[in-house]
């Protein structure tokens, strides 16, 4: 008999009128004899492509775009094999499952079920133990998946990254709000995800900056997405931007720690936290079941050259005038402007910088950030940083 875990009862699903797309229903783990079972409900039947991952050892699960009525994030409890996972969209017509394993794993059965009795249409993965040694599996597909994934290619839904307007002489700053997808970032004990804390003051700053008639502001996401660390900067490039802002929100073990705090690149950390904190955010391609082979020595090594010299200078500089600016806005971490090995701010020449704006671990912190005139508070330091910052270096160019 197999032991199912954090099943619900299926209640026959009243599908939300304006969603048109598939519904998955339920996730939940089992465990029989030394395997583990991964079981995802649906309304309908779906295709889906499952592949495993090394360093760390992973199980990816494909899906066309669902909305997602499984258990939310900070549900998750591992089991067997399976330590925990996450979900999210991965790209526009995909949602990404990434199951984080216990121990090394092999998908050793992988099936689709029709609805039957109480249950819907089922995709059953089961995983058994692997040797250290044994050559990770190739991807394996359902029947249908080859059609879909051609059919998305075919329709091309990707977005292109919006510039600003042609002919426009304004500032140009890019934003960047952390993770998204299947990439959360911080969750706080009451479970709130980074991923929509930084979109929403992403999407405020916006707004706040526009609203002066002097900047074009380019985010490099606007929804609930995975973009990787690489893109992310890329947009900045492809606009050409003056100045690329990447929001975050941390979490800390300790949770009387609280405050904003502001990062650039270094191939140097400043102080141990910082380094940390630049290892934890650098996880993001990884933790959305990214292969990262012939990848990750590009993204861990910064080699800072006598051309970036400038842009690092012009990157610190901002990052003073901030903490200047941002005393009166917030609460400052000690030591506010830090700096380390960042694979987002590795722009060669576009001066960038990453703002932690408090912890998600803290109460009084996490309170502040899910408040609307806290946000439009920050908004207004923001502002006047980012106004100040290209007012003197345009005097300077001009002098
Ligand atoms: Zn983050």
């Amino acid at each position: 008999m197999l032991l199912l875990v954090g099943s619900i009862l299926l209640v026959p699903q009243i599908s939300s009128a304006q969603s048109s797309g598939p519904v998955l229903s339920d996730a939940r783990i089992g465990e029989r004899e030394g395997e583990t079972r991964f079981v995802l409900e649906f309304d309908r039947a779906v295709p889906y492509k499952v592949f495993t991952l090394a360093g760390p050892d992973r199980v990816v699960i494909d899906l066309p775009s669902v909305d997602w009525k499984g258990p939310g994030l900070d549900e998750v409890r591992g089991r067997g094999l399976i330590g925990g996972y996450r979900h999210g969209l991965f790209k526009p017509g995909i949602t990404r499952v990434v199951i984080d394993l216990s121990a090394p794993a092999t998908v050793m059965r992988h099936f689709a079920l029709d609805a039957a009795n109480n249950s819907g249409p089922r995709v059953v993965i089961d995983l058994g133990p692997v040797s250290k040694t044994t050559p990770s599996t190739v991807a394996m597909e359902s029947a249908g998946w080859g059609a879909y994934a051609q059919e998305l290619a075919r329709s091309s839904p990707a977005i292109a990254t919006p510039g600003p307007p042609p002919g426009s002489n304004k500032r140009v700053v890019v934003l960047d709000p952390g993770h998204g997808g299947v990439d959360p970032g911080a969750i706080s004990t009451s479970g709130v995800y980074e991923k929509k804390v930084v979109l929403s003051y992403a999407k405020a700053l916006k707004k706040a900056l526009e609203a002066t008639g002097r900047y074009d502001v380019v985010l490099t996401r606007d929804r609930d997405i995975f973009i990787p660390l690489r893109d992310r900067y890329q947009v900045a490039h492809e606009v050409n931007a003056g100045l690329f802002i990447s929001l975050h929100a941390d979490s800390h073990n300790s949770s009387s720690l609280r405050g904003l705090s502001v990062y650039t690149l270094s191939d140097k950390a400043s102080d141990k936290e910082a380094e940390a904190l630049a290892t934890k955010e650098n996880r993001s391609d990884l933790l959305a079941g990214t292969d990262l082979t012939g990848y990750e020595a590009d993204v861990t090594s910064i080699l800072i050259s006598l051309a970036q010299q400038s842009v690092k200078q012009s990157s610190a500089y901002f990052a003073e005038i901030l903490v200047d600016e941002m005393q009166t806005s917030a609460r400052l971490l000690r030591n506010p402007h830090r700096f380390a090995g960042f694979a987002v701010l590795k722009s060669p020449n576009i001066p960038s910088v990453l703002i932690e704006l408090g912890y998600l671990s803290n109460k009084s912190d996490e309170a502040s950030l899910m408040s609307a005139s806290h946000q439009a508070k920050m908004a207004d330091g923001m502002v006047r940083s980012i106004d100040l910052y290209f007012d003197r270096k345009e005097k300077l160019e001009r002098s």
